[in-house]
């Protein structure tokens, strides 16, 4: 089957590889230069949202559309959680005769721009603690970080986990488990992101002064930001859902906000912020 977009799929590998071979140099420069600052500041934990934040796009829509799934998907919408709906999805590719490589190579597509990924580089470079935190799936993120070059980056992946049964078919299961509901109605019942960031919270101060920088677009990643202390930093994507609800009661959040539009903003705000607490 022809790819829809492999034209303009190739044009963004060509940018993206000249981009890395430009910030590995800054890489190195940063390496060199940041040793010493890197005892002094505080450690910065950067938690990235992983669908229209660390990608371009929604990892489980970008399958529903690009492997035919998308009569299904609106049939079954209105009947199942999100969750249950993505593993029925791998049910039907999988009752299609579609491999797990094929869900893999389809993902491989996924639109990531250069900038975001030299920042993720830069960041980790710099010392950084880098950590997705995701409503997608574990096969999706790592299909994806590792296609990129940045799997090494993240010491974290925190979402939805799967297995390939002996079948071959990919099974999606639900973060927390659902027979012990979380008791947060902001977010959905298989993942409250905030309850996430609570844990990491507890175990970052254990180990000292540290920040926390948090991305995202989503409704599900309001809770986590509300749960940010004074002194961490969110970064929401304009005009997206995590944006509208942030403007719409600003005195609710503790931490600092910075707004960005596409992967130059995000780059240089992330990489300001990281040299601003570094400098704390
Ligand atoms: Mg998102
Ligand atoms: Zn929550």
């Amino acid at each position: 089957m022809g790819h829809p977009i492999g034209p303009k799929y190739k044009v963004r590998v060509a940018a993206a590889s000249e981009q890395l071979s430009g910030s590995r140099q800054l890489t190195t420069a940063c390496l060199i230069a940041g040793k010493s600052l890197n005892m002094a500041g505080a450690k910065t934990v950067i938690i990235f949202d992983f669908d229209r934040t660390v990608i371009d796009d929604d990892s489980d829509r970008w399958v529903v559309e690009n492997m035919g799934l998308t009569h299904l998907f609106n049939q079954l919408r209105p009947t199942l959680p999100w969750n249950a709906l993505m593993d029925r999805m791998m049910e039907e590719l999988h009752s299609q005769g579609k491999t797990v490589e094929q869900i893999a190579e389809c993902l491989k597509h996924v639109p990531l721009h250069p900038q975001t990924v030299s920042a993720i580089e830069s960041a980790h470079a710099l010392g950084c603690d880098l950590k997705v935190l995701s409503d997608a799936n574990l096969f999706y993120i790592d299909t994806i970080l590792k296609h990129h070059g940045l799997y090494r980056c993240f010491s974290e992946i925190i979402t939805n986990p799967t297995m390939v049964d002996g079948e071959g078919r990919l099974r999606i299961f639900p973060y927390h488990d659902l027979a012990s509901f979380h008791g947060c109605n902001l977010c959905p019942p298989n993942l409250c992101k905030g309850l996430v960031i609570e844990q990491i919270q507890a175990s970052m101060s254990e180990k000292g002064k540290s920040r926390v920088i948090y991305l995202g677009d989503g409704r599900g990643d309001y809770c986590p930001t509300l749960k940010l202390d004074r002194g961490d930093h969110v970064m929401p994507r304009k005009g997206f859902p995590l944006w509208d609800r942030l403007l719409s009661n600003p005195s609710l959040l503790k931490a600092d906000c910075h707004e960005w539009s596409n992967g130059e903003e995000l780059a240089s705000i992330l990489l300001q912020l990281v040299e601003k607490v570094r400098e704390e």
